[in-house]
C-alpha cells in the first residue's frame, strides 16, 4: 500500500501514519520523500501482510492525497493510480521521459581516440548530446576483446566533454567499475555524465542491482534479460529503485531464441507498450543488439531502422544503436555496426516514425482513459 502526502505536507503526518500502520502486526511502513516541481511530497509505503489495513484509514486524513493499494512487486518502478504518475527524470541537462526520442548512438567498444573522436564529433554534428561507449566489454568467450577498462575513461571523458556530449551510456559489469568510473569522472572534473548500463547477461546480478541503486548518483540504464521473463526483468529493476537510484531506462533487446533467425535474438518491441503501462520509466530499444546484423531491405531502409521504428511508433523514448567510424575495423559486434554517414539517416527515421506516433495520440484512434481499462 502507498500512501501518498499532499505537496509539503507536515513531518507529523507522516509520523501519523507511520504510527498507525505499525498497530497492524507484520506491516512495517518506509517513509521514502520526493522532490518534485510542487515541492516536496512525501510518501509512505507499506511493506508486509497489508490486506488488513483498510484504506480509508488514510484516506481520511486531511494531509493524504491518496492511497493506493499495491501488489508486492514494482512498488517503486510501478504505475500506480495510472495518470498522475510522473515518467521520467533529468540528468546532466538531458531530458529522459516521454517527450521526445532520446537517440544515444555510439561505440559498443571503445577502441582507439580517433574511432572515439570521429564518432562524438559525428554524434554532436546531429545535436545530439548522448552517446554509448564501451569500456568493459562482456565477451562470450575468454580470448576475444574484454574492452580497454579503466584505462581508456580519461580520455573518453574528454572527448565527451570537447564535443558538448552529456551523457555517455557505459556498461559496468562488477561494483569495481563503478568505482572507477566515479573516480574518471571526477578527475575530469565532470566533463560528462554517465549512465551506468546493466547489460543483459547481469540482468539478475542481484549484487549488481542494489549497488546501482545504492550509488544514487548516475542513472541506470537496464537491458532485459535475454533468458528471463518481462516480469523478472522488471523484479530485477526493482531492486536499483529499491536501494535508492530511481532513475532508470528500461531497455528492450531481444530474447535468445532460434526461433527469432536470422536475427541474433527475437525482438521484443511488442512488449514497449507492455512495460509503459506496468511501470514509470522511459522505455529505450536497442535495435543493434536485437537485430544483430546490417542489411538494406528491398524498401532501401536497413531492417534495423525497421525494428527501431516499432519500438519508437509504440512510445520508446530512447534508442540505443552501435555506430563505428569503421565498422570492418571493430573489436567488437562490428556487423551490427552502423558507419558514421547512416547516424542523420537514421535520426531522420527515428524524428518521422516519432511524428506518426504523436499523431496517432491526436487522431480518433486512443480510447478516453475512463475506458481503458475494460480492454485490459
Ligand atoms: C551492449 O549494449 O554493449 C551489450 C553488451 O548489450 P546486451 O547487454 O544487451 O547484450
Ligand atoms: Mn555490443
Amino acid at each position: 500500500m502507498i500512501i501518498t502526502l499532499k505537496a509539503n505536507a507536515p513531518r507529523e503526518a507522516a509520523d501519523f501514519v507511520v504510527e498507525q500502520a505499525l498497530r497492524f502486526e507484520g506491516v512495517s511502513p518506509r517513509v521514502h520523500r520526493f522532490s518534485g516541481a510542487g515541492g516536496e511530497v512525501i510518501e509512505v509505503h507499506l511493506v508486509g501482510d497489508t490486506q488488513k489495513v483498510p484504506e480509508r484509514l488514510f484516506a481520511d486524513l486531511p494531509a493524504v492525497r491518496r492511497v493506493v493499494r499495491v501488489s508486492q512487486k514494482y512498488r517503486l518502478i510501478g504505475r500506480h493510480g495510472a495518470t498522475e504518475a510522473e515518467v521520467g527524470f533529468t540528468y546532466n541537462d538531458v531530458r529522459f521521459d516521454e517527450s521526445e526520442v532520446v537517440l544515444c548512438a555510439g561505440l559498443c567498444a571503445v577502441d582507439t581516440l580517433e574511432h572515439v573522436d570521429a564518432t562524438m564529433r559525428a554524434v554532436a554534428a546531429m545535436g545530439l548530446r548522448t552517446t554509448r561507449m564501451g569500456a568493459y566489454k562482456p565477451r562470450t568467450s575468454p580470448y576475444d576483446f574484454q574492452g580497454l577498462g579503466k584505462d581508456c575513461l580519461p580520455w573518453v571523458f574528454e572527448a565527451a566533454g570537447r564535443h558538448g556530449i552529456r551523457v555517455v551510456s557505459m556498461e559496468v559489469c562488477d561494483i569495481r567499475h563503478m568505482e572507477e568510473i566515479r573516480a574518471a569522472l571526477e578527475a575530469s572534473g565532470q566533463a560528462t555524465g554517465v549512465m551506468l548500463q546493466i547489460g543483459t547477461r547481469n540482468a539478475q546480478n542481484f549484487e549488481l542491482l542494489k549497488a546501482a541503486g545504492q550509488q544514487k548518483v548516475l542513472p541506470v540504464l537496464f537491458k532485459r534479460g535475454m533468458g528471463i521473463t518481462l516480469e523478472e526483468s522488471l523484479n530485477a529493476v526493482e531492486y536499483v529503485a529499491s536501494e535508492g537510484q530511481p532513475n532508470i531506462v528500461f531497455c528492450l533487446r531481444g530474447v535468445k531464441s532460434h526461433l527469432g533467425d536470422p536475427h541474433r535474438n527475437l525482438v521484443d518491441f511488442a512488449h514497449v507498450p507492455v512495460v509503459r503501462a506496468q511501470t514509470r520509466l522511459p522505455v529505450c530499444v536497442d535495435p543493434s543488439h536485437s537485430v544483430g546484423r546490417l542489411r538494406i531491405m528491398p524498401d532501401g531502409i536497413p531492417e534495423m531502422f525497421h525494428a527501431a521504428g516499432q519500438g519508437v511508433l509504440t512510445g520508446a523514448s530512447m534508442v540505443l544503436v552501435d555506430l563505428h567510424p569503421d565498422p570492418h575495423q571493430a573489436l567488437c559486434d562490428g556487423p551490427q555496426a552502423l558507419a558514421l554517414d547512416w547516424l542523420p539517416r537514421l535520426h531522420d527515421y527515428v524524428q518521422r516514425v516519432r511524428a506518426c506516433y504523436e499523431d496517432l495520440l491526436k487522431s480518433s484512434v486512443p480510447v478516453a482513459p475512463d475506458h481503458r481499462r475494460d480492454l485490459r
